[in-house]
């Protein structure tokens, strides 16, 4: 999420006194070998959304042709835990290695139906499956490998019987048509920008979800724990003038028989469920190339048109930059959805985000692409695995460019100066970074305390070592779940020191460890 939970640190997002004026010009953007994005296709049309019309490459860089992508759902195998902050969601007993979701989202009434099919690892002996599942959808028809299921729902769940038991590693395939209503649930958080998680439904027949550290059962049957990670196979029919977006590679848009038009995504690396982008608007879409020709994906109004336009080669400076920090950007696609909504999600390769976002929102979320989508904390105790970084990342853009408001470069010093005066008010408020209070997800406190640890190991190890763990950690740890004792495990080898005490102090202390600084 964005790094600005402003509730519970009084003013400090503005706080950071500015620097005088600079303004970003590519030549700032000192040493770096920048793509220079080149805009291919921009669909202002009242055909929202249509497919990207060929031959209209600007100039010899374009976006890299993607080789056709089959799910290998081997890729999409996980070791689901319990979650110890939210266990009422999510159920290690099975691991969801494909969701397959064919669904048609009518606008005027406000109501999605369609199928969902899941192929289904059990991690243990099971005679039944139970999947979390929102009470105001409806399941009409549910089979187990084609055969008639009589299936029950409960408030938030819906269980599958299974004609006979399954051992460990054994697959089944759940397919659960549904139709309804979506409604949002209440947010477990404190924080000013977000009250509801899942899909959040517009009075216009919009709709697009927020769903961190929970909420894709508002819309599908899923196993809504991030340990679970999946491939997806997304295909969303809309009416003309409507488009329907999702993370991964786009499809060709196809016209539906009943009318309208589908819109169908892969997903052939695994995603959590609160990192799967959706949304359904009368969206624009534009694709441009981002370095060594990575297609950026952008969805946005008409109204957002010059905004995002500006913001394209803006997002490939950013990815630039990440990619000389971190390595390698993990995913073959990026992008970027707009939503009414003042806030920002990292959705994987497709960035959920309000429209006039200054520059530190959008490279946050970027970061995020490397830490937390590509590497994903399996609980969310470990919810400072994500944003730590993420702020580390964003200090260190705004220490070069400033956050974009155009009152120039903030010393990462000053940064760091500003977290650690608000540390011990964040432990008291929200708790430490690693034992939160259950109700104030994504407060500041996992966000500052655990990028001021970041910055303790680099005055350690050295800046040398210090970018050189952060590249190897996710270059080494692409497309799997990570938690505090592979993390700390890897840092001591690393570094061949022992952090622990330093990593825990951080993590745990209810005040300020001290800092060498
Ligand atoms: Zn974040």
């Amino acid at each position: 999420m964005t790094g600005r939970p402003t509730h519970g640190v009084r003013g400090l997002a503005r706080a950071v006194s500015r620097g005088p004026t600079r303004a970003l010009t590519r030549a700032a953007v000192a040493g770096a070998v920048l793509a220079g994005a080149v805009l291919v296709s921009g669909c202002d049309t009242s055909d929202a959304g249509a497919a990207a019309p060929s031959g209209a490459v600007a100039t010899a860089k374009s976006p890299a042709a993607l080789a056709p992508l089959a799910l290998d759902p081997a890729n999409g195998r996980s070791d689901p835990v319990a979650d110890p902050v939210y266990p009422q969601h999510g159920n290690p007993a099975v691991d969801v290695l494909v969701y397959d979701l064919d669904l048609s989202w009518d606008p005027d009434a406000r109501q999605l139906s369609g199928q969902a099919t899941l192929t289904i690892r059990a991690t243990e002996r099971i005679n039944k499956v139970t999947l979390d599942f929102s009470g105001a959808l409806h399941a009409n028809t549910v089979t187990v490998d084609g055969a008639p299921a009589a299936a029950q729902q409960a408030a938030e769940n819906i269980t599958v019987p299974l004609p006979h038991a399954l051992a460990t590693d054994d697959q089944v395939k759940v397919a659960i048509s549904y139709r309804g209503s979506p409604k949002a649930a209440s947010a477990p958080m404190v924080r000013a920008d977000i009250e509801q998680v899942g899909l959040i439904v517009e009075p216009d027949g919009s709709a697009f979800a927020l769903q961190e550290p929970y909420g894709a059962f508002t819309w599908y049957p899923v196993n809504d724990q991030p340990s679970d990670e999946a491939l997806y196979d997304v295909s969303v029919t809309v009416p003309d003038g409507w488009a329907a977006v999702s993370g991964g590679d786009p499809q060709p848009v196809a016209d539906a028989a009943g009318g309208g038009h589908t819109y169908r995504y892969l997903n052939g690396q695994p995603v959590a469920s609160y990192l799967v982008a959706f949304g359904i608007g009368r969206y624009r879409h534009t694709v441009a190339a981002g370095p060594h020709g990575l297609p950026m994906h952008f969805w946005y109004l008409p109204a957002e048109a010059d905004a995002i336009r500006r913001q394209i080669p803006r997002m490939a400076e950013m990815i630039s930059w990440l990619e000389q920090r971190f390595g390698p950007y993990p995913f073959r696609t990026a992008g970027l959805m707009t939503i009414p909504q003042p806030t920002g999600m990292e959705t994987q390769t497709m960035i959920t985000l309000s429209p006039g976002f200054p520059d530190e929102v959008l490279v946050h979320e970027l970061a995020h692409q490397w830490f937390g989508d590509a590497v994903t904390p399996g609980t969310w105790r470990d919810m400072w695995l994500n944003e730590g970084w993420a702020m580390y990342a964003q200090a260190l853009w705004e220490d070069e460019f400033g956050s974009g408001s155009g009152d120039g470069p903030v010393p990462l010093a000053r940064t760091l100066a500003e977290w650690l005066r608000v540390d011990g008010e964040l432990r008291a408020e929200h708790g430490p970074p690693a034992d939160y209070h259950p109700g104030h997800f994504g407060s500041a406190n996992v966000y500052y305390c655990p990028g001021l640890m970041l910055h303790e190991i680099r005055r350690q190890v050295g800046d040398r070592e210090f970018f050189a763990l952060a590249r190897d950690w996710i270059q080494t740890n692409r497309d799997t779940t990570q938690d505090r004792a592979s993390f700390t495990a890897f840092v001591n080898k690393h570094t061949r020191r022992d952090l622990t005490p330093l990593i825990n102090a951080w993590l745990d202390s209810p005040t300020t460890p001290a800092t060498t600084g």
